[in-house]
């Protein structure tokens, strides 16, 4: 991963976001949502106004506003990129470090048997009866429990 990461990405952070799924998701989410991950604590930015006035009469007033990302923040959201580069590029999920190390001879991931999904089962086969139809991947379809 060292290879890999760039420059200002914390690599504590980092290996943080990899072994606490909630904690990821709790930065994810600010992502998301495009705010400081501090303010899903309910923090809020204070706001110093400062009045000034001449000979009684309002002639200006500045508000300054605390700055809405801090250094921890952006910290975060840094490790947020350098994690997401440090996984694995076939999609497994897993770190590419691990996925790919040298050491590794396979057996260090196992696969747990499979799970159906009864709701695109049902949609598969659904489908197959309109395969001969025109344009079928035209049909738009949904699935409903019943
Ligand atoms: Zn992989």
């Amino acid at each position: 991963m060292a290879a890999q990461q760039e420059r200002g990405q914390p690599p504590f952070l980092i290996r943080r976001l990899t072994a606490e799924p909630g904690l990821r998701a709790r930065i994810e989410t600010a992502e998301r949502l495009g705010v400081a991950p501090r303010r899903l604590d309910g923090w809020e930015p204070a706001e110093t106004t400062v009045y000034e006035y001449d000979a009684g009469r309002l002639v200006r007033s500045v508000t300054v506003r605390e700055p809405e990302w801090s250094e921890q923040d952006r910290a975060w959201m840094a490790a947020l990129v350098g994690y997401r580069a440090s996984l694995c590029p076939c999609g497994c999920g897993h770190p590419a470090e691990q996925t790919q190390a040298h050491e590794s001879d396979g057996r260090t991931f196992v696969v747990p048997p499979p799970v159906r999904c009864r709701a695109r089962t049902a949609l598969v086969q659904a489908q197959a009866q309109y395969e001969d139809t025109p344009q079928p991947e035209a049909l738009l379809w949904s699935v409903e429990r019943r």
